[in-house]
């Protein structure tokens, strides 16, 4: 489909066309567009920006991730259609391990997400093979890899579904979430929830992982201070404003 770059939407057009020709790929599941559209909604309430409550979350995720012993960031089908090699560029800054784990899993899936990844230059991506389980999920979205997510003391999960999130805080992880929606069981239930777009919020943490690089009190001060429940009322607060809401008017 052509796209005239000065339709005001051209951005989101564009993106729309790319998940739709990897749904053709088997890279994105269809339903994953249905996640995509919920994104797209909820960030159309945020101004389509980076709030200052999101960019001071996007610190402590890069805080995390530097304090950690054995940090992994998942990658699902949506996260590598929206952006591959942001992640696998964060993965390699950190450094951080890449595991593709999927909600619709099927080796063939997985082996189309890792290939996809390999072919924008990622290396050592996890998922392949998965032998460990997470406790409380029955499914087999408990699967994970040993050396991965089973091992991880700090995971990093763009547009995780919240059962997973859920599993991952009671296996005792720290838990660093990218999600539009700040109602979300991922968004409650995660230690770091960015309420931002997935490709604004990467490279802004990335950005925070190199300045933080050489700060290790900067990085625990950020750890230490935040407040997740609060950071993800002022990013309700951000969308009421959009809204023309009264911020105090709604729920507290
Ligand atoms: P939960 O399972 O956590 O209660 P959910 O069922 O609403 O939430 P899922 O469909 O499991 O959500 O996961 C998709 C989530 O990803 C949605 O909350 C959506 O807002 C978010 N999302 C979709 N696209 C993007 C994007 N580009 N950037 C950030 N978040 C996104
Ligand atoms: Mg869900």
């Amino acid at each position: 489909m052509e796209i005239s770059r000065d339709h005001p939407r051209y951005r989101s057009l564009v993106v729309r066309e790319r998940m739709s020709e990897l749904v053709r790929q088997g890279v994105v599941a269809p339903t994953g567009l249905i996640a995509h559209g919920r994104g797209e909604a909820f960030d159309y309430m945020l101004g389509e920006r980076t709030t200052d409550a999101a960019a001071l979350a996007e610190l402590a995720v890069a805080a995390w991730l530097l304090e950690a012993r054995r940090p992994v960031i998942t990658i699902n089908g949506n996260a590598a259609g929206l952006c591959a090699e942001g992640l696998l560029s964060l993965a390699r800054a950190v450094p951080a391990k890449v595991e593709v784990n999927l909600f619709h899993r099927s080796p063939e899936r997985v082996e189309k997400v890792v290939s996809y990844l390999e072919s924008l230059g990622g290396r050592d991506i996890l998922g392949r093979v998965q032998s460990s389980r997470l406790e409380g999920i029955a499914s087999d979205r408990a699967m994970c890899c040993t050396e991965g997510i089973y091992e991880a003391d700090v995971v990093l999960i763009p547009l995780e579904d919240g059962d997973r999130a859920g599993a991952l805080v009671k296996a005792g992880k720290t838990v660093l979430a990218i999600d539009l929606n700040p109602l979300s069981r991922t968004a409650v239930e995660s230690h770091v929830t960015v309420v931002d777009e997935l490709t604004r919020a990467v490279p802004n943490i990335e950005k925070a992982v190199r300045e933080l690089r050489d700060d290790p009190e900067g990085r625990k001060k950020l750890i230490q201070e935040f407040d997740n429940a609060r950071n993800l009322r002022l990013s309700r607060e951000a969308m009421c404003r959009t809204l023309g809401l009264d911020p105090d008017g709604g729920r507290a």
